[in-house]
């Protein structure tokens, strides 16, 4: 793969960042990740918008400006001849000799890489997945896409072996989401409740986009917390995230939600963000 690394293309391998990265040594870093299908960028100004509030709720200085970073986004795609799958891109705080305290600026490291992947024929849109609930472990500024990623990470793995697809994390009795992605419910009044936006959860591009379809196709919303007794209730629940747009949850620490198989509202609204974005991505 050829990758970005300051302001240089390099063959992965060639790329290197100093062991004083503040990234390295304090995850003291966003990303964001975007993805590609038909060679075209998806949601592509909201996660660039985002990028911007991370950065600017860390004090980190956006390093490029915005017409490069489209240029970058197009070129880094088809220099690895990406048409399906994403872009990563991480900005860290630079590096500076080992201290809590950055009383200096310092000069962003900024990073992109490419990963192929199918995203259009996913078989977990069919199947489903099993999530179990775990307590809310990660700080209290989730807003912000920080590389803080080790207890989502950790907790997925322990799920995993348990046998869950995924985790859904729980504070004080609410759900917050997923681990790398936000949990939406259809009640059996047939209204998508989805969690508020505030600092408890990270503001998804897919769910923003998915409940802005949701309006326009007519469906009656809510933005609010929900226990995990009502997401038990739900007719269906799914999980939104950039790369795999909509995969239905079919079954919460072993409960069936509905009748335990995908439900038919998550897959008219996967269906409609498929076709939308497939008409209206960035070339
Ligand atoms: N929540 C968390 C914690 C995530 O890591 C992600 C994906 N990065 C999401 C939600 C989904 O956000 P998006 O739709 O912007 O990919």
């Amino acid at each position: 793969r050829t990758v970005y690394l300051n302001g240089a293309w390099l063959p992965e391998a060639e790329a290197k960042i100093s062991v004083f990265d503040r990234g390295f040594l304090f995850a003291d870093a966003i990303y964001e990740v975007t993805g590609v299908i038909d060679g075209k960028l998806i949601d592509y100004d909201a996660h660039a918008a985002r990028l911007k509030r991370s950065l600017q709720a860390l004090g980190i200085p956006m390093p490029v400006d915005d017409g490069t970073l489209l240029d970058l986004h197009r070129q880094i795609a088809q220099r690895n001849g990406i048409t399906e799958g994403l872009i990563y891109l991480q900005v860290s705080r630079g590096a500076q000799d080992r201290d809590f305290l950055f009383p200096d600026p310092l000069e962003p490291t900024f990073v992109m890489f490419t990963q192929a992947k199918r995203i259009l024929d996913n078989p977990k849109w069919n199947k489903g997945i099993s999530l179990k609930t775990v307590a809310e472990g990660r700080w209290s500024r989730r807003q912000i896409k920080t590389v803080q990623l080790l207890y989502s990470s950790f907790e997925k793995m322990e799920a995993h072996r348990e046998g869950y697809d995924d985790v859904l994390f729980v504070e004080n009795g609410h759900v917050t989401e997923a681990s790398s992605a936000n949990f939406h419910i259809i009640s059996r009044e047939g209204r998508l409740i989805t969690r508020d936006l505030s600092n408890a959860l990270l503001h998804g591009i897919t769910r923003g986009s998915i409940l802005d379809l949701a309006r326009r196709a007519g469906l009656e919303t809510e933005e609010r917390s929900f226990t995990v007794a009502e997401a038990k209730a739900a007719a269906e629940a799914f999980i939104t995230s950039a790369t795999s747009f909509l995969i239905p949850v079919v079954s919460l620490d072993g409960t069936n939600i509905g009748d335990g198989t995908v439900g038919p509202v998550g897959r008219r609204l996967l269906d409609l963000y498929i076709k939308d974005r497939r008409e209206n991505g960035l070339p």
